[in-house]
């Protein structure tokens, strides 16, 4: 591992100024490291869309973005929340057990007890082709996608062109389902961008998979009450029945009204190179009876599903898991 200068920010102004006085260099916050220490400093994975950083800033040592408030308005939590505490949270398994739910089936309790939920919405992607050194791909900054012509069992089914990997954050599924926001800081000033905006595909920027500017980061999320009454179904498929990232998953959140669809969001992590919202499926389950009708709209998912040569079998367990969380979540 190469050294890096690292530097503890003690409030989101002090953190600015840094990735401001450093912009002439590769700077970048951490959380609790777990992915960009342990992971890609230590693999060597390098090129223009990862680039190793020479600068890091802790925003873990700052207060006024660790934590969860609930109150009238919704609940936000701050970015460098542990997983572990939002877990943990007796409020969010009550009001928002989605949420509590997919922080539990990321990684491992240890990963879990200092990987933050900043650090997990914007942890990079985990194709092996990315990953492994012996490949400039696209998104290293190179000129070509590995995946096309090699093994590409676990990439995207939806949505990959050009790159095709899948967003590995199971709480980021989560959260888009709940319809939350992310704050971000940066020189710039703050801003306010809804999960439906903050995920860019391959087509907008190969080298990067949000809207976050190198000068910002983001501070908080906040989840808006859901609706009384509201259902709630979680359920991650993996390949290892040990830690790992979803084969699929898929998060819903809705009301019900006399058995019918109201009004609510299906998402689908696994499956695209951002946390995938499904409306074909919510528009097909609108007004109608959820049990009778949950089987067909989950097979809406195959109208814009474009599987690769070895992930075909992603598409049927997409539709099935998506049938059952519905269902699971109807009670
Ligand atoms: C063995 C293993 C298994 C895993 N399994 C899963 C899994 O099943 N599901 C899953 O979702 N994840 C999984 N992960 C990923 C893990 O959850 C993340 O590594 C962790 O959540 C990242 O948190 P962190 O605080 O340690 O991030 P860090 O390593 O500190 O940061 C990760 C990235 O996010 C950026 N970042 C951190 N905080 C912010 C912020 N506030 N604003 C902007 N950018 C920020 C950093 O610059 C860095 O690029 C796994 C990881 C490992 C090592
Ligand atoms: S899917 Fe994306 S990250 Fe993976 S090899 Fe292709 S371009 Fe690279």
């Amino acid at each position: 591992m190469r050294g890096f200068e690292l530097y503890d920010a003690t409030t989101v102004k002090e953190a600015v100024d840094l990735l401001g006085k450093y912009s002439g260099r590769t700077v970048k916050v951490v959380g609790g490291g777990s992915d960009i220490v342990g992971g890609v400093m230590k693999d060597w994975v390098q090129g223009k869309g990862m680039p190793l950083p020479e600068v890091l800033i802790d925003i873990t040592t700052i207060k006024d973005i660790v934590g969860i408030k609930t109150d009238g308005g919704g609940t936000t939590i701050g970015a460098a929340t542990t997983l572990s505490d939002i877990i943990d949270n007796k409020d969010l398994v009550s009001k928002l057990p989605v949420l509590t739910n997919a922080a539990l089936s990321v990684a491992s309790p240890l990963i879990r007890n200092f990987g933050t939920l900043g650090g997990n919405i914007n942890q990079r992607p985990r194709c092996w082709f990315f990953r492994g050194e012996d490949f400039n791909c696209y998104k290293k900054g190179g000129d070509f996608c590995y995946a096309v012509t090699g093994d590409n069992r676990y990439h995207a089914i939806i949505g990959g062109e050009l790159c095709y990997i899948v967003h590995p954050s199971d709480t980021s599924t989560a959260l888009l389902a709940l319809n939350a926001s992310a704050k971000i800081a940066g020189t710039g000033g703050e801003r306010t961008v809804a999960f439906d905006d903050y995920f860019t595909g391959p087509r907008v920027d190969v080298l990067r998979e949000n809207v976050l500017k190198p000068n910002e980061f983001m501070t908080h999320v906040t989840i808006p009450n859901p609706a009384s009454g509201t259902k709630f179904g979680w359920t991650k498929l993996k390949d290892r029945q040990v830690y790992d990232f979803a084969l699929i998953s898929v998060a819903a959140v809705f009301t019900v009204s006399g058995g019918n669809w109201q009004d609510g969001r299906i998402t689908v992590g696994g499956v695209s190179p951002v946390p995938y919202r499904a409306k074909v499926v919510e528009d097909f389950l609108k007004g109608k009876d959820i049990k009778a009708t949950a089987k067909q709209a989950a097979a809406q998912i195959r109208t814009v599903a474009r599987p690769m040569s070895l992930n075909s079998y992603k598409v049927d367990l997409a539709q099935g898991l998506i049938e059952r969380t519905i269902l699971d979540a109807l009670g």
